[in-house]
């Protein structure tokens, strides 16, 4: 039986796989070297790009600041990036295998590894190599990256995560989605977040090309969103108001790279104190350090959620689920219910607020 792009969307389904679009190689035509498919594989004709929804019950209980773990677990770091969609990446990629079609999965990491800086071939691209997951998604025509650089489809608005196969086969692609067809420029997530992150860097933006069409979206200030996102702000962590009293921190005040955030916020929240009466958990904040052990990571622990994505994603699915601008509808009516609670960026002394 002859292997068609129908019976790849069919056994990605059965895979568990909620989305599943195919680019051709020739949208990647503007992609740099060293974020090019065929920078991985040169022989690539199509790029299937898969997706999983993310449940909107995985942030019901940080909405309601009443609990945290299931979010890291499930839909953040734990089984969904590092379980759920790389099996049903890998099982599909095996099936195109089975035909004869060179399959590539492709993880959609950060470049957090340090790269030798020249190329292994002479004359080739260094390594190292890594896709923008988001754009591929646009290529591959299932939605469009929205003002807060979160992609946006119809079906469930920002909440998926994708990863993609490099292919040989060559496959139909799927039509690009039209420029700000599913955002609507409506500013929640900027209204919606702590630090008004989507929170355009001086202004900016960043627009790319695809055939001829122009996409655009904010050029997101990834410091202030790492440092906010990963517990650096007391505002969105009942966990610093329990561990550092008399601490006061504020975000938006900082002006630092991304990488500059991680170095900041993960051992703040991952390490480890020596244990005294004052503080007997032997944690700098107890109840981070407590989350990454929920993502995958085993002993060391790894990424884990504190702000869970208050404007990007929540006041943005809120917003599109209400405008009726995605397909997946609730019988409970809209997520956001209730005044949304946030705590003052100073901890009182006493610990209590
Ligand atoms: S909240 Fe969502 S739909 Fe509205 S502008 Fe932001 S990204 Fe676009």
């Amino acid at each position: 039986m002859t292997l068609t792009k129908g019976r790849l969307q069919e056994f990605a389904r059965s895979a568990g796989l909620d989305l599943f679009g195919v680019a051709n190689i020739e949208r990647f035509q503007n992609a740099p070297a060293r974020m090019s498919p065929q920078s991985i594989f040169p022989a690539a004709r199509s790029v299937i790009v898969v997706g999983k929804r993310i449940l909107r019950g995985g942030w019901r209980g940080v909405e309601e600041g009443t609990y945290w773990p299931g979010y890291t677990y499930f839909d953040y770091h734990g089984l969904l990036n590092s379980f759920f969609i790389p099996h049903g990446l890998y099982e599909l990629a095996c099936f195109m295998e089975d035909y004869g079609w060179e399959a590539v999965p492709y993880y959609p990491g950060v470049p957090e590894s340090q790269p030798p800086p020249e190329p292994l071939r002479k004359g080739g691209v260094a390594a190292d190599v890594h896709l923008a997951i988001r754009i591929a998604g646009v290529a591959a025509g299932i939605g469009e990256i929205g003002w807060s650089k979160v992609f946006l489809t119809r079906k469930y608005g920002p909440r998926q995560r994708l990863a993609a196969i490099i292919t040989d086969m060559p496959l139909e692609p799927d039509p690009l989605p039209e420029p700000r067809s599913i955002c609507d420029r409506c500013m929640q997530c900027v209204r919606g977040c702590p630090g008004a992150i989507p929170h355009m860097k001086e202004g900016r933006t960043v627009s790319i090309q695809i055939e001829d069409k122009v996409y655009e979206w904010a050029d997101v200030d990834m410091g202030k969103c790492t440092l906010m996102y990963h517990g650096g702000d007391p505002r969105v962590s009942p966990f610093i108001h329990r561990d550092l009293p008399g601490y006061r921190f504020d975000v938006t005040e900082q002006e630092i790279s991304e990488e500059t955030a991680y170095k900041l916020a993960w051992p703040m929240s991952t390490g480890r104190w020596r244990k005294t009466e004052e503080h007997p958990s032997g944690f700098i904040i107890e109840g981070h350090a407590l989350l990454s052990l929920w993502g995958i990571g085993e002993d060391e622990g790894s990424s884990y959620g504190i702000e869970g994505s208050r404007g990007c994603m929540r006041s943005c699915f809120d917003h599109m689920e209400r405008a009726g601008r995605v397909e997946q509808t609730y019988h409970s009516g809209p997520f956001i219910r209730r005044p949304r609670w946030m705590l003052p960026s100073k901890v009182e002394k006493s610990g209590q607020d």
